[in-house]
């Protein structure tokens, strides 16, 4: 069982190496973001507090975070290991997590940064769309489906875009990155679990280093 944190600023690929690293290792990727766009969608009390905050390119608050990753840890697909995804993004996220696990008697193995420039990042998330019913990402330059409109994973034909994917909601989550999650990297560097990765490297080559850390 393996329990992997992806960090890395919106854009850096944390949700494409996921869905790789899931089908490869049996793992769940758990994704906040994804979460809290599916409760948005369906309207509930969470979605209804978290839907103007993430068209701001803000964070949304703790407490909403945490109760949702706390549920969703404790259910069984989960116990064979997990790929988070767009959380922790704050140190009291981080700690709520070290509490969660602690108390279950879990922990985690390897939290894997991947480093890219603002730059590169605004231009990967101006042009990224993800299939409508796997969720497999794509680019409009860097990553086309290998036949035009149709997915590469699961064949389907209908793809979206995310609301927020502009480049000035863009900058906006780049500054929040900067000031509210990068003190996660000295915090988890001081637990020995760090590993950093050049994520403006190949999508494939980016794989490879992961799967030489996950061993
Ligand atoms: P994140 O989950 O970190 O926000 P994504 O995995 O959604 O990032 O990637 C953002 C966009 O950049 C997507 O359109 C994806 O296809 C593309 N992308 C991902 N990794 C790379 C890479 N190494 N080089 C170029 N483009 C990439
Ligand atoms: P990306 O990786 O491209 O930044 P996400 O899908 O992870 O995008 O997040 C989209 C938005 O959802 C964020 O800008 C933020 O408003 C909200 N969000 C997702 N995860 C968290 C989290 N752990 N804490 C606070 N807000 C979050
Ligand atoms: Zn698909």
């Amino acid at each position: 069982m393996t329990n992997l944190i992806l960090l890395g600023p919106p854009g850096a690929g944390k949700g494409t190496q996921a869905k790789r690293l899931e089908t490869k290792y049996g793992l769940v990727q758990l994704s906040t973001g994804d979460m809290l766009r599916a409760a948005v969608a369906a309207g509930t009390e969470t979605g209804k507090q978290a839907k103007e905050i993430m068209e701001r390119g803000d964070l949304v608050p703790d407490n909403i975070i945490i109760a949702m990753i706390a549920e969703r840890i404790d259910q069984p697909d989960v116990s064979s290991g997990f790929i988070l995804d767009g959380f922790p993004r704050t140190t009291a996220q981080a700690q709520a997590l070290d509490g969660l696990l602690k108390f279950k008697g879990r922990k985690l193995d390897h939290v894997i940064e991947l480093k890219v420039d603002d730059e590169a990042l605004v231009e990967r998330v101006s042009g990224r769309f993800s299939c409508a019913k796997c969720g497999a990402s794509y680019h409009d330059s860097f990553n086309r489906p290998k036949k035009e409109n149709v997915c590469d994973v699961c064949g389907a034909t209908e793809f979206k875009r995310r609301a927020d994917d502009n480049a000035e909601t863009v900058r906006q989550r780049l500054s929040a990155y900067h000031a509210q999650t990068a003190p996660l990297l000295p915090y988890y560097e001081a637990q020995g679990i760090l590993r950093s990765l050049d994520g403006m490297a190949e999508i494939d080559s980016i794989t490879d280093s992961m799967e030489k850390v996950l061993g």
